[in-house]
C-alpha cells in the first residue's frame, strides 16, 4: 500500500504553497466522491491530499441581487439546494445540484469539484456553461477568471496549472424574465452516468428570445456551447417552432460515441427532445421569475 499525507491547510496562501511545493504529486480534495475513487482504482496517484474544506474563501455562498451569486468551490451540494436565495433566483443550480449521486455524496460533493474532474458527463457543467458562469482561479502568479465554456478540454483535463486552485463560481446577477433548466437522461431513477445531459438559460422580452444558450453534456470528449441554438432564435418569437429549431441546432452540435450507454443516434436524437424539454421549463419559470 502506498503512503499518502494528509494536509489541511486553513488558508487559500498555505494551499496555494502547497501545491508549489509538491506540483502535479498534491491531490486536491473537496468532497472527494471523484478523487478517492480515482486514487483507489490508481487511476491517479498522489504523495499528498490538500483538503480544502477549511480554507474561509473557499466555503462562501453569498447572493447580491447585484453582483450574482458565488458559490465556493468547497460548499457541498446539500448546502447549496438548501439555500434560500439559490432556491429564490436560481431553480437551474438546484436542478444539477440534487442529482449528483446519492443524499451520501451531495453531503460531501461540490459544484467545483464537478468542474475540476472534468468529466464529460458532469452534471453540474452544462447549467453553467448556459448561465454564464466565470470561475475564480488563484496560482502561484496571481488570479485570473476563466468563463466555464472554456475549462474543460477534455476528459479530466482542464485549463488549471499545477499550481493553480479554483476558489468559485460566480453566476451572474438574476434578471428579471430569465430562467434556466438542466435535464439528463439516465437508465435508472437515480446515482447513474448521463447518457445525454443539457442545460439551458432563456431571457424574454416582449414574447421573443433576447437570449437563448444551451449546454450539452455526454456528446462530446468535453461539455460543449451550442453557441447556434442561440443565434438561430434570437430576436424570434417563443414558439414551439422556434424551440424546435435552437432543439434541431442541438442535435446537430452533438458529436457522441456509441458505448455501453447508448448509440450515437440515440445520443443525438436525446440531445434534440432534452433540449426542446429543458427550453419549455426554463421559458416557464423566465414568465413566472422575479
Ligand atoms: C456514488 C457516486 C455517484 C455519483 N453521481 C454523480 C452524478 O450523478 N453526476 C455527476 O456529475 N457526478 C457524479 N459523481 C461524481 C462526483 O460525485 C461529482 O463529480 C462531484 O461533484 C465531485 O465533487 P467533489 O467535491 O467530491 O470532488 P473531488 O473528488 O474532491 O475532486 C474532483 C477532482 O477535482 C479536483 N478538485 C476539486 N476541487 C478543486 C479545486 N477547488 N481546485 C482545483 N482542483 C480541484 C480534485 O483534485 C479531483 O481531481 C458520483 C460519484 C459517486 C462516488
Amino acid at each position: 500500500m502506498k503512503w499518502v499525507d494528509y494536509i489541511q491547510p486553513s488558508t487559500l496562501d498555505d494551499a496555494l504553497g502547497l501545491l508549489k511545493k509538491h506540483g502535479e504529486k498534491a491531490g486536491i480534495l473537496a468532497g472527494g466522491t471523484d478523487l478517492l475513487v480515482l486514487l483507489r482504482a490508481k487511476a491517479k496517484s498522489s504523495d499528498i491530499i490538500v483538503d480544502i474544506k477549511n480554507i474561509a474563501e473557499l466555503n462562501q455562498l453569498d447572493f447580491d441581487k447585484k453582483t450574482g451569486l458565488t458559490i465556493g468551490a468547497a460548499v457541498p451540494c446539500y448546502k447549496i439546494y438548501n439555500d434560500s436565495n439559490v432556491k429564490k433566483y436560481y431553480p437551474g443550480i438546484i436542478d444539477s445540484a440534487s442529482i449528483i449521486g446519492g443524499t451520501q455524496i451531495q453531503g460531501r460533493a461540490t459544484l467545483g469539484g464537478n468542474l475540476c474532474n472534468s468529466a464529460p458527463s458532469a452534471d453540474a457543467v452544462p447549467g453553467m456553461i448556459a448561465m454564464g458562469v466565470t470561475c475564480k482561479v488563484a496560482g502561484s502568479n496571481g488570479v485570473r477568471e476563466v468563463p466555464v465554456e472554456e475549462f474543460c478540454l477534455a476528459p479530466r483535463k482542464n485549463i488549471l496549472k499545477p499550481d493553480e486552485i479554483l476558489v468559485s463560481l460566480n453566476y451572474p446577477a438574476p434578471k428579471p424574465n430569465t430562467g434556466s433548466r438542466y435535464i439528463r437522461f439516465i437508465p435508472r431513477n437515480e446515482m447513474d452516468i448521463a447518457v445525454v445531459g443539457v442545460g439551458v438559460y432563456v431571457e424574454l422580452e416582449n414574447n421573443k428570445f433576447k437570449d437563448l444558450r444551451v449546454s450539452l453534456a455526454s456528446v462530446a470528449p468535453k461539455p460543449i456551447f451550442v453557441q447556434e441554438a442561440g443565434t438561430s432564435v434570437v430576436g424570434k418569437e417563443v414558439n414551439e417552432e422556434n424551440i424546435n429549431l435552437a432543439a434541431l441546432k442541438a442535435k446537430e452540435a452533438a458529436k457522441p460515441i456509441t458505448d455501453m450507454r447508448g448509440t450515437i443516434e440515440f445520443r443525438k436524437h436525446l440531445s434534440e427532445v432534452l433540449t426542446k424539454r429543458a427550453l419549455q421549463t426554463a421559458i416557464e419559470r423566465a414568465k413566472e421569475s422575479v
